[in-house]
């Protein structure tokens, strides 16, 4: 049996339509799956033009999928502890920790292990299992891979977005809580933005102001709960400061959180937090650039928590895919693309023009 998949073997080019003959799996726990959607991140379109760093080629992208088991090599159970089966539609974790290491064992922070690589990330496709990215007919899953069983009948283009926007938004709420009545602003209506709304709406929050550059982006934030949006091309960074401290009656927002992956808008976000507040950067995947910062009026003498969010680990997959099943009209509504397989290349193009909020690849 053999897995079409779309290659990237060099940066800024077409990707190539291959053929890859599927292997034996060898290991125990080993799963072959169908793929039935992956999502294109923002963050593929960075790896296609060779700005990511870690990107070995040639590689097959896409780290967000969704799926349906074909093959088991002996056993393997859910996260749930439901024995795996044949048919069984499922969603993965994005990252596999090793468990091992002093992050994962002592920190409990599986995040920040020191071994942990990512499905259409981390390992390219000339060596076995070959198949370990998302923009393909199959992926085949090694042993530790954290997986959810899903209920029947969900769309499975809705839950692309769980195993990374979903989840490395439930981890900045992890990092920085917002409480009943706290004032949110959110910078980048993107798909983490778009949990950060949702997130935030069920929090309990008050005041959730989006900030973007997308018309359709802001207009799908203020869909699923944003009270207040701000088109960034339309105001100026005074207009915007000004607006900020009128919706959160002169204070500031409890918690900034920064989707946007800009260091531009750090710069200008850090000014939001209410003193005493927290400015949670999550939207930086890849490494983009620095932002001066005045220490003491920025941070010190403000009180002010400047939390990193990096990634994310099962329990923040298992709390967005919470999230995305239980409000699946509002997250219907952030996939504004779907492409066939052959057309991944112009999946990509959508996502880096940002033309699509979240573009999603069917395989056939
Ligand atoms: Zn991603
Ligand atoms: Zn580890």
């Amino acid at each position: 049996m053999k897995s079409k998949a779309m290659v990237l073997t060099e940066f800024d080019q077409p990707l190539t339509e291959k053929e890859i003959k599927i292997p034996k799996l060898q290991q125990e726990g080993e799963v072959l799956v169908r793929i039935t959607a992956s999502g294109v991140c923002g963050s593929d379109a960075y790896m296609w033009h060779g700005h990511d760093p870690r990107t070995p080629l040639p590689i097959i992208l896409g780290h967000e999928g969704v799926g349906e088991v074909v093959e088991v090599k002996g056993a393997k159970k859910s996260i749930a502890g439901r024995e795996l089966k044949s048919g069984d539609p499922i969603l993965w974790h994005r990252g596999v920790s090793c468990g091992k290491c002093f992050a994962c064992k002592i920190d409990k922070e599986p995040s920040l292990c020191s071994n942990r690589w990512v499905y259409g990330i981390t390992r390219g496709c000339d060596e076995y299992p070959y198949l370990l990215g998302g923009y393909a007919s199959h992926i085949i899953l090694s042993p530790n891979t954290d997986i959810f069983h899903l209920p029947e009948n969900v769309s499975p283009e809705t839950l692309v977005s769980v195993s990374c926007s979903g989840s490395t938004t439930a981890h900045a709420f992890e990092l920085a809580p917002v409480k009943f009545g706290d004032n949110v602003v959110i910078q980048g209506p993107g798909p983490l933005g778009i949990y950060a709304v949702v997130m935030a709406k069920y929090s309990g929050a008050d005041e959730i102001i989006v900030i973007g550059g997308t018309e359709k982006r802001l207009e799908i934030c203020r869909e699923v709960g944003a009270t207040r949006v701000i088109n960034r091309h339309k105001t100026s960074e005074e207009e915007r400061q000004e607006m900020i401290l009128e919706y959160t009656r002169g204070r500031g927002a409890e918690a900034v959180f920064e989707m946007a992956g800009s260091p531009a808008a750090v710069a200008e976000g850090i000014h939001y937090v209410k003193k005493g507040g927290t400015y949670a950067s999550a939207g930086f995947g890849e490494p983009r650039g620095t932002v001066e910062l005045d220490c003491f009026q920025d941070i010190g003498n403000r009180n002010i928590s400047y939390q990193g969010v990096w990634v994310s680990d099962v329990s923040h997959t298992f709390q967005a895919l919470k999230i995305a099943l239980k409000y699946q009209d509002l997250f219907r509504e952030m996939v504004t693309h779907v492409f066939s397989l052959s057309e991944a290349t112009q999946a990509l193009e959508k996502m880096d023009k940002k033309e699509a909020v979240k573009a999603v690849i069917k395989p056939e």
